[in-house]
């Protein structure tokens, strides 16, 4: 028996071992487990970056490559860096000696391979082997110099395994006395473990796998019977997805042996899958740490986990992966072909990742590591020769550029519909599901995916099964003029209120202005927005913004123009394409061709998206909203009347008898309410956009082209060369402005400048009305709008108010991005 009890294994990533504020942590840590006299041992891993660095030495080496060895000395600088900064200069010398000394063994193996020009598999082992020497012995220096009880143990001596090197495997019964036997020897002494490393029965260097310090910690834990593995690392414990690919993952508190075997098998790489295996069978607790924030509880890896409040426990993924499909009539019913399949598969130690339930009968389907897809077709074009000869089997078709998604949970069990749900999310969002697959134990779906819609795919199911109250908009905002900062300011000002109860985020992840551009994935803070953009942005050019928004390829993603612009229309389509909504008060676009209109609208609906202007007429009044709600519970329209301009509808409201009309338009001019030159709002060119926007709306096929505008001004007006000119010659036509205005009064009747639609006709221009019309009563520069239809057909269906300025505008974009909300994701 052990005359020593050990309580813990503390293991501490490369991460942990990689610089001097992680080494900091890391001693504290072991100093405060000290103080409070727990019993236990540390395995380390190479500083990180190291092991990697070590088979790129290797493989120069081989080919006699980099003689000058820079890679090397990186590795013995950063060790040097540590040892200067952690022990006092009178015993500098002597821990670099003994660096020194490894380092040089470590140049004499790479020698050796630059010699041979070769390395095997056992060199290879040997050649990393000095990782996590190197990074032990340095620990083990650090700490006996501030007086600490270690003892540097190369698990070399303790832990044996097979000759498979690379990834060699545990004797146990070897290994399990060799460790109890040391550990009594030595009980007084804090053991500091190599991790990764091992040998096998002629004594040569094995690895136990990449990641494989995981596994170290979990043979010595099985072995000694502790109560508790810590595995330290740079992340707080094990997430619901990896953090780096889902900004929205949070920590798991507790997870089953089984559930965290499925998510590390699947890509989950903050623990190597086969460490769990020894602990699982002792049935000891793995307990996952971030080194980084020491005090926070991580994971616990149990035997029964706490219920999860979600269905789902996490989401994991392998990143590449090709699918193999075998196809033809000689597969149905024929255990034969499948069972030889993977005769064949496992003779040639090709590993399967995973079997899809195939959706015909006559095709077999798995997913294996890209880096074998050419061995395997040629196996498989071998192996299978005589039924493609007899035409049994079609052919074999290796599809490349694959990623795997695994939804894990003990939860699913119990809930029905997680698939379904799955699925929709994906399909919402553009996503291709290439295959499919569903562990018999019910513990995991997995979908195979294109690599390129990864990203989004894992964010947008992260989303639906932790989130589902809270749903991610990611906006990206063109215009930071009047209405795009309105905008800003509206969004920050509801933040709070749609998260509450609207379950809603907008995440403004890219802005741009005619000057600069800014993305940024975590999302832009609202309130620092412009300065950000100012700041960090680089010099516009949307083509490179909307290329890099299609290459973010976000759930839920919507491109907001707020801008006057001309061009911009020209990426609405190319947005569409790659599932991305749009919303502008911009109405280039629909009032551009009937073509373009009607492509445009045609493409946001086949590929699923919106397309939303609300803001095209009237501003924030739901015009277009509430003519689109008529037409689709099957109302048909007789006629549209409208005051479109904010401008004309101020003008003709304050021009009545007794005033000139340019001292009307000189007022509204110094009110702002006009263009530089005033003549833009009077030539009607902004009303016959708007009016032939809804007329395309009831679906008439009308171009800019069939509107009859009536001018306002005499032509003589029109041609002044200037606008102080135009101002002069208005003057001179007064008695031409005083006629009209004087006449319609004497009929008891008022001037407005009216778009109208009647017959498929579109007209504008000045009119007379009595006081029954609608439009009579008017104020400041409201809009108003009729709509006569068989429903509404005695008395119109009337929309009035504000219908210009930046405030309504901005809203009704708003409006637009959060009825998005309802429809995504
Ligand atoms: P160490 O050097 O400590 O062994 P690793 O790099 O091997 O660390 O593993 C930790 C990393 O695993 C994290 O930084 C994280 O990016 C990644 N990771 C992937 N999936 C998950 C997950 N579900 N939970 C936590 N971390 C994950
Ligand atoms: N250093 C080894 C690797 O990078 C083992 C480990 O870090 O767990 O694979
Ligand atoms: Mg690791």
């Amino acid at each position: 028996m052990f005359s020593y009890l050990m309580e813990k294994i503390l293991k501490f990533g490369g991460t942990s071992c990689g610089s001097i504020v992680s080494i900091q942590s890391v001693i504290s840590i072991i100093e405060s487990n000290f103080k409070a006299q727990t019993k236990f041992a540390v395995v380390f891993s190479a500083m990180s970056g190291v092991t990697n660095q070590l088979l790129e030495a290797g493989n120069l080496a081989s080919k006699r490559k980099n003689t000058d060895n820079s890679i090397i000395e990186d590795i013995e600088n950063r060790h040097f860096e540590i040892i200067k900064h952690f022990i006092p200069v009178t015993g500098q010398s002597q821990v670099i000696a003994q660096i020194r000394t490894l380092i040089n063994e470590l140049r004499d193996v790479l020698k050796g391979i630059s010699l041979i020009k070769e390395i095997s598999p056992k060199t290879s082992d040997l050649l990393v082997s000095f990782g996590e020497r190197l990074s032990t012995q340095l620990i083990f220096s650090v700490l006996a110099q501030k007086g600490l009880p270690v003892l540097y143990v190369d698990a070399r001596n303790l832990i044996k395994t097979n000759r498979n090197f690379g990834k060699s495997e545990v004797n146990f019964s070897e290994t399990n006395p060799l460790i109890q036997q040391y550990f009594n020897e030595n009980a007084h002494k804090i053991c500091l473990i190599t991790g990764f490393i091992g040998s096998n029965a002629d004594g040569d260097t094995t690895t136990l796998g990449r990641g494989g310090s995981d596994y170290t910690a979990s043979v010595f834990g099985s072995a000694l019977n502790v109560q508790e593995i810590e595995i330290w690392t740079d992340v707080d414990g094990m997430m619901t997805a990896d953090p780096r690919k889902v900004f929205a993952a949070f920590t798991i508190p507790s997870i089953s042996y089984a559930e965290a075997m499925e998510l590390t098998h699947f890509g989950a790489k903050v623990i190597y899958p086969p460490s769990l295996q020894p602990a699982f069978a002792k049935n000891i607790p793995i307990r996952v740490l971030n080194t980084f924030n020491s005090s926070f509880k991580g994971t616990i890896i149990s035997r029964e986990s706490t219920l999860s409040p979600y269905i789902i426990t996490g989401i994991s993924s392998i990143d590449h992966l090709s699918l193999v499909n075998l196809q033809g009539s000689g597969m149905i019913g024929v255990a034969g072909v499948s069972a030889k399949l993977f005769t064949v598969l496992a003779r040639e130690k090709i590993s399967v990742i995973l079997i899809s339930q195939a959706s015909s009968e006559h095709s077999i389907c798995f997913a294996i590591e890209p880096q074998v897809s050419e061995k395997v077709k040629e196996i498989l074009y071998r192996e299978f020769s005589a039924e493609i000869e007899s035409g049994d089997l079609e052919g074999i078709d290796i599809q490349n550029d694959l990623s795997v998604i695994a939804v894990v949970g003990e939860g699913m069990r119990k809930h029905t519909g997680v698939s379904g749900k799955l699925f929709s999310v994906l399909g919402k969002n553009g996503i291709n599901i290439v295959a499919t697959a569903q562990g018999s134990s019910e513990l995991n779906i997995s979908v195979v995916i294109e690599q390129k819609d990864l990203s989004k795919a894992l964010n947008v199911i992260h989303e639906t099964f932790f989130f589902s109250q809270l749903k991610t908009l990611h906006l990206f905002l063109v215009g930071t003029g009047l209405i795009g900062k309105t905008l800003l300011a509206q969004l920050i000002g509801q933040e709070r209120y749609l998260a509450k109860y609207k379950g809603l985020k907008i995440k403004l992840v890219g802005l741009a202005n005619s000057r600069k551009q800014y993305i940024h994935e975590a999302g832009i803070d609202l309130k620092n927005a412009i300065e950000w953009l100012d700041s960090k942005g680089s010099t516009n050019d949307l083509n490179s913004f909307v290329s890099d928004l299609k290459q973010l390829n976000l759930p839920n993603s919507i491109f907001a123009d707020c801008t006057a612009s001309k061009d911009i229309y020209q990426f609405y389509l190319g947005l569409f394409h790659a599932n991305v909504s749009v919303v502008t008060p911009n109405k280039v676009a629909n009032s551009g061709p009937y073509e373009l209109y009607a492509e445009l609208h045609q493409t946001a609906l086949a590929k699923g998206v919106k397309f939303l202007y609300e803001t095209n007429v009237g501003a924030g009044l739901p015009v277009i909203n509430t003519l689109q709600g008529l037409i689709s519970s099957g109302d048909r329209f007789e006629k549209i009347e409208g005051i479109l301009s904010g401008t004309l509808s101020y003008l003709f409201n304050s021009f009545v008898p007794g005033k000139s009309f340019a001292e009307v338009l000189m007022e509204a001019k110094k009110k702002g309410y006009t263009e530089p030159d005033p003549r833009e709002d009077l030539s009607g060119m902004d009303v016959a956009r708007k009016i032939l926007i809804l007329s395309r709306e009831i679906g008439l096929k009308l171009e800019f082209s069939d509107i009859t505008i009536s001018p306002i001004i005499p032509r003589s007006c029109e041609m002044a060369p200037t606008v102080d000119a135009f101002f002069d010659e208005l003057e001179n036509q007064n008695a031409y402005f005083e006629d009209l205005v004087n006449r319609a009064h004497a009929h008891g009747h008022v001037l407005r400048y009216i778009a109208t639609l009647e017959d498929q006709k579109i007209t504008i221009g000045l009119k007379e009305i009595d006081s029954s019309h609608p439009f009579y009563q008017m104020d400041g520069a409201d809009n108003v709008i009729a709509f006569t239809t068989k429903r509404y057909h005695d008395r119109p269906l009337v929309i009035k108010g504000p219908g210009a300025g930046a405030e309504v505008t901005a809203s009704g974009v708003f409006a637009d991005i959060v009825s998005l909300g309802s429809y995504l994701g």
